[in-house]
């Protein structure tokens, strides 16, 4: 299968071919044709399937066969929404490759920056927007964006906006677009929640769906038990054994980033943290300077690490396990891309025990564990950290006691509502 085939045009097929693509992906040779046919789209791929292709070649496709030149000041055709700034600069960055050779303006909004460049941009008149939920809904409520000649909606990442607590944002701006209108909708994974936005909007889609391992079986993934204060200590053997010369980290929290950043530091490496109370010039800095290879570690949180574009990531290691499993799936997503082979390595301390059943559950496979001479966890610290494992989660579930939580467990009581 090539590009050719698919019909684009002759300046879509240069810009790929730019690129140097020989082979659309999978998730490319299912969505381009259905896209190209008019068709609203499912499609079930997370990041580094080649998605953002997926949808973009075939949309700006139809948008060029339709471009009207003599429009000075062009309407927004095309509204991509998308859950992190990160994610957001990607996709645009990824239109503007890709219509290169084409007319069509485009702009992505976040917050986080000031809005005035922004605005003066959308006075100018763009045809396609890239755009984080907040900063959009706040430019419509000041009448600077206008979406009612919207003819391609597309929902990047579904699941991680319904689980930042976007979905009324969702619901605004989609009373904000015109009845008739093509609609793309991707996502990692599809819970009952995300089915039921799919059926609220799309109009009878077709599927498609990469198989959640297409990707990773490029990925080894291993788990090393350990206790838990020895940690960090193996991880600077395991990067210093490995070589590993480029190497994304992930912690629970903020803090756990920061902390680990810093005695990353103090081992003698290059490290960063990037996470939800940096500033957006904090983050886009340590991210260059990541791509670049001058600082050799990055240390993020989920969110923050959400749809990090970086080509050829050779290594991904969880030093801590994800609490919702699917962000398990999200993280090694980072390497092991388009074709290339990574690692996924998981620090297991005993706390962490539960999660991990929680994830090979939903991976369907089990995760080859290999102790690491001088790292072999007692049984006392395993012990220990158990009964802590516990404690943690028991909070955890005394939090959500409302039941608004993500578990799916079954609730013996439903509180009453009024
Ligand atoms: P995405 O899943 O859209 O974030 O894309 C993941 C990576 O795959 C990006 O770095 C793209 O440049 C790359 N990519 C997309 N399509 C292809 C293709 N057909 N062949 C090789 N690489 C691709």
């Amino acid at each position: 299968m090539t590009f050719q085939q698919f019909g684009l045009s002759n300046e879509l097929l240069r810009a790929v071919e730019d690129q140097a693509y020989t082979t659309p992906t999978p998730v490319q040779a299912q969505a381009i044709p259905v896209i190209l046919d008019g068709h609203d789209v499912l499609a079930g791929a997370q990041t580094g399937t080649g998605k953002t292709a997926g949808f973009t070649l075939p949309m700006l496709h139809l948008m060029q066969q339709t471009h009207d030149k003599r429009m000075r000041k062009p309407a927004i055709r095309a509204l991509v929404l998308t859950p992190t700034r990160e994610l957001a600069a990607q996709v645009a960055e990824s239109i503007a490759l890709y219509g290169r050779y084409l007319p069509l303006r485009s702009l992505v909004i976040f917050g986080g920056v000031g809005a005035n460049p922004q605005i003066q941009t959308l006075r100018r008149g763009v045809d396609i927007l890239v755009a984080t939920p907040g900063r959009l809904l706040d430019l419509a409520n000041q009448g600077e964006v206008n979406l009612s000649k919207v003819e391609f909606f597309v929902l990047d990442e579904a699941d991680r906006m319904l689980d930042m607590g976007f979905i009324h944002d969702i619901r605004k701006v989609l009373k904000m677009l015109p009845k008739s209108r093509q609609n793309l909708l991707f996502s990692a994974t599809f819970s009952n929640e995300i089915k039921k936005l799919a059926a609220n909007f799309l109009h009878q889609p077709k599927y498609v769906e990469v198989a959640r391992n297409e990707t990773s079986h490029q990925v080894t993934q291993v788990v090393h038990p350990v206790s838990k204060s020895k940690k960090r200590a193996l991880l600077s053997h395991l990067i210093k054994e490995g070589n590993w010369n480029q190497v994304l980290i992930f912690t629970k929290t903020k803090h756990g980033a920061n902390r680990l950043t810093t005695q990353l530091e103090q081992d003698g490496f290059t490290a960063a943290a990037i996470h939800g109370n940096k500033s957006q010039t904090a983050r886009t800095k340590a991210l260059a300077g990541f791509k670049a290879k001058q600082i050799q570690i990055l240390v993020a949180t989920d969110i923050a690490a959400r749809g990090l574009d970086i080509d050829q990531l050779p290594c991904v290691v969880n030093y801590e396990l994800p609490n919702v499993a699917e962000d398990y799936v999200h993280r090694i997503g980072r390497t092991g891309r388009a074709g290339n082979k990574g690692d996924a390595v998981s620090l297991l301390s005993a706390d962490d025990k539960k999660l991990l059943i929680g994830i090979e559950r939903l991976i369907k496979q089990s995760i080859h564990k290999v102790l690491v001479e001088g790292f072999v966890p007692s049984a006392e610290d395993d012990a220990a950290a158990e009964e802590e494992g516990r404690q943690a989660l028991a909070k955890q579930q005394q939090r959500r006691g409302g039941g608004r939580g993500k578990s799916s467990a079954p609730r013996k009581r439903q509180p009453r509502r009024r």
